[in-house]
């Protein structure tokens, strides 16, 4: 199967997740998260804000949980082209839902791609060798092919591939995945 192919299947197979499984897994995934040493050691956090209609990895938890332990919180603002800013966010920050629905911090201090040092990743698939697919628009490639943190992609076990997932060279593969079940 290509990319595309992948892509819908895992797509497909997220969407009949129900609500509850979702709550329940991403509780469990985000306790694995911040049990991890990198998580424990950095100072700088990056972390999407993530859509609950879409079923993804719940991340409000772990935001909750950074801003309880004093880290700095940084979170991703798409722009056209396929770019990202990234912003530092903080209780006053104010935030509006972009045009897939991602809540995103209308302003706030911008800071360059490789000042997280622990950075969350959404994934629509992942396999052993911690390749990731994403939606497909290539944000996190560009992104992470310029950052220096720790790379951290999230996923229900449910969408881990058996074999290896297609990569093309701008691929940028994770340090480390987490799911329910395991730490990859
Ligand atoms: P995703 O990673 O979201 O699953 P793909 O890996 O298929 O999606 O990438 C989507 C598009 O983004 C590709 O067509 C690719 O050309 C573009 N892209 C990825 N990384 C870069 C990069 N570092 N610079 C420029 N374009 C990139
Ligand atoms: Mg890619």
């Amino acid at each position: 199967m290509d990319k595309a192919a992948l892509r819908n299947y895992f797509l497909e197979k997220r969407a009949a997740l129900t609500p509850q499984f979702v709550d329940e897994k991403s509780r469990e995934i985000v306790n694995r998260l911040v049990e991890l040493d990198a998580f424990k050691q950095a100072k700088v956090i990056h972390c999407y804000a993530s859509i609950h209609k879409n079923r993804e990895v719940d991340t409000s938890e772990f935001i909750s949980v950074c801003q309880r332990l004093g880290k700095t919180l940084i979170m991703p603002k798409v722009l056209p082209k396929g770019e990202m800013m990234h912003i530092e966010v903080n209780k006053d920050t104010a935030f509006k839902e972009n045009r897939w629905g991602v809540r995103e911090p209308v302003e706030g201090n911008i800071v360059e791609p490789d000042y997280p040092d622990f950075i969350v990743v959404p994934m629509v698939a992942g396999d052993r060798s911690r390749n990731r697919l994403g939606y497909g628009k290539g944000y996190y490639d560009r992104f992470l092919s310029r950052s220096k943190g720790v790379k951290v992609g999230i996923l229900f076990e449910c969408q881990m591939y058996d074999e290896l997932l297609p990569t093309e060279n701008f691929d940028v593969p994770l340090d480390i995945l987490v799911n329910e079940k395991e730490v990859i």
